[in-house]
């Protein structure tokens, strides 16, 4: 009954173009995780390979990185939240964390995604349980990331918003030690290609300009936000819907289409 539930890693299927802006992140990120993979022969060179760590404000794409880099590089991606692994049972925490490592290795070449890692290993000694779960959890997922370094086909990255608070032991050379910030896209041109990013999931009218919706945002939108912008504009593409259906002028099968009354009542409201 303690076993943690985390199912087969598996490549997921976000591409690098389903991310809008953040190029100079990818760029990065790609150095650190694809170009050791692709030329291992640089390792011995010196070219490190360890451990990243994303870090920002939330809703900024942190998490849709991770996976697209694991799909660009054909990886099985494990994904895990700090406070999934972290169990009242005396030892079943480091358990769990050795548990990951071992899903992984099976699953390689795979990158285990470790999201709120400040939640998982907190500064040791702050956490106010000194000697007791957290310092041990802390020591087990050091030991993991020490011991990685001979196979090289898992790879880790964590996510934090918080990376003040991390044990700061964590980001020595051959763990986390490449640090990369994941900001909110504040120009308007890098918005555009966030908001271009996600209505590819959605039909959207021709009449639509993109740039004027992107006009009329709020300057400190995160994707997430965006998300959430195209996600109300739906809403109200299906209530149109919905009273057409009523009046006998429109069929269940006709696709939704976002127009640009959508995205007036989404950014009225
Ligand atoms: P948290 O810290 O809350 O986990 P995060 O930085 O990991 O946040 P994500 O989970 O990657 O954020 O983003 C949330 C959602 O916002 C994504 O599923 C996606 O729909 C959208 N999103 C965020 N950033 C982008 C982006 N740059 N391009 C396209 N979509 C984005």
């Amino acid at each position: 009954a303690h076993a943690l539930a985390i199912g087969a890693p598996k490549i997921p299927s976000v591409r690098w173009q389903d991310i809008g802006g953040l190029q100079q992140v990818k760029r990065e990120i790609l150095d650190t995780v694809q170009l050791p993979l692709e030329r291992p022969e640089l390792l011995s060179l010196g070219l490190r390979r360890a451990g990243l760590l994303l870090y920002g404000p939330p809703g900024t794409g942190k998490t849709l990185l991770a996976k697209a880099v694991a799909t660009e590089c054909s990886m099985t991606f494990l994904s895990v939240k700090g406070p999934e692994l972290i169990n009242m049972y005396v030892g079943q925490s480091e358990e769990n964390v050795r548990e990951v490592f071992s899903k992984a290795r099976a699953a390689a070449p795979c990158i285990i995604f470790f999201d709120e890692l400040d939640s998982l290993a907190p500064n040791r000694g702050r956490s106010g349980d000194s000697g007791g779960v957290m310092d041990r959890v802390v020591s087990q997922l050091l030991a993991e990331l020490d011991g990685l370094h001979s196979s090289g086909d898992v790879f880790v990255i964590g996510a934090t918003n918080r990376p003040d608070l991390l044990d700061q032991s964590l980001l020595r050379p051959g763990r986390f030690d490449k640090l990369v910030y994941v900001g909110i896209n504040e120009d308007k041109e890098s918005q555009l290609q966030v908001l271009k990013a996600i209505v590819g999931k959605f039909k959207v009218d021709a009449g639509v300009s993109l740039q004027d919706v992107v006009e009329r945002c709020p300057p400190q939108l995160t994707g997430a936000d965006m998300y959430a912008l195209c996600s109300d504009a739906m809403t109200s593409a299906i209530k149109r819907k919905i009273a057409r259906l009523t009046d006998g002028l429109d069929t269940e099968d006709s696709p939704l289409i976002l127009t640009a009354e959508d995205f007036n009542q989404a950014l009225d409201c």
